[in-house]
C-alpha cells in the first residue's frame, strides 16, 4: 500500500480493487494529484483531487482516497496501491474491437456533447456541420489532440472522450453524475444524460 500515487504509467488499486476506465474498461493510467482551495480562497485549506488519465482512450477519471485511521489496530490503512508498468515497445498496434451498437452510441453522443460546448462558447458551431471522420478530426484538431492513428472507430471513441473531458473540466456537467451514468449498464443512459443537460 502506498500513501500517494506517483505520476507514472500504472495500474491503480483502491483497497486491492483495480480501477478501470469508465469508457473503454482498460486499466492503465497515469495518475495526477491536483489541489484546489475552492471553499474559501486564501485560507489555504487544500483539497486533494486524485485524477488519472486512461492510457488507452484518454478519459480522465476522478476518485477519492478512502484511506482511514484504524483505531483498534492503531494504524493508518492506506487505500491506494500502484503497479508500475514498464514501457514495452509494441510490435503491432493493438486495435481494440468496438461493436456496432457501442459505436452507434458514440456517434449519437458526440453531437450532443458538442452542442453543450457550443452553447457555452467552448467550441465553434461549425463543428456541428461536419460529419463522420471529418467531424472527429476537426474536433481533435480544435482541442489540440494529436491522433497518429486514423482508425475511424478509435477516432470516434477518443473524440467523445475529448468532449466529455472538456465538459467536466468546464463544469458544464457534474463529473460525479457523469461517472455514475457511464458506470450504469444501460445503453441509452449517456445519451439521455446529455439530452437532459441540453434541455436544462
Ligand atoms: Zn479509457
Amino acid at each position: 500500500m502506498v500513501d500517494y500515487l506517483t505520476a507514472e504509467k500504472s495500474r491503480i488499486y483502491i483497497f486491492k480493487k483495480p480501477i478501470c476506465c469508465h469508457i473503454c474498461a482498460h486499466d492503465t493510467f497515469i495518475p495526477h494529484e491536483t489541489y484546489t482551495d475552492v471553499e474559501k480562497p486564501g485560507i489555504k485549506v487544500l483539497f486533494v483531487h486524485n485524477t488519472a488519465i486512461c492510457q488507452q482512450c484518454g478519459f480522465v477519471i476522478q476518485f477519492g482516497d478512502p484511506s482511514y485511521y484504524d483505531g483498534e489496530k492503531d494504524m493508518y490503512r492506506w487505500a491506494f496501491d500502484q503497479e508500475l508498468i514498464e514501457e514495452q515497445p509494441l510490435l503491432e498496434p493493438h486495435v481494440p474491437y468496438i461493436d456496432k451498437k457501442t459505436m452507434d452510441r458514440y456517434k449519437r453522443c458526440i453531437p450532443l456533447a458538442l452542442q453543450l460546448l457550443i452553447r457555452r462558447n467552448e467550441a465553434p458551431g461549425k463543428l456541428l456541420n461536419l460529419c463522420g471522420n471529418d467531424e472527429y478530426i476537426a474536433i481533435a484538431q480544435y482541442f489540440n489532440a494529436n491522433y497518429e492513428e486514423t482508425y475511424s472507430q478509435l477516432v470516434a471513441r477518443d473524440c467523445l472522450v475529448l468532449l466529455l473531458n472538456r465538459l467536466m473540466e468546464k463544469r458544464l456537467v457534474n463529473p460525479d453524475e457523469l461517472v455514475k451514468v457511464l458506470q450504469s449498464e444501460e445503453d441509452l443512459s449517456l445519451e439521455a444524460f446529455l439530452k437532459a443537460s441540453i434541455e436544462k
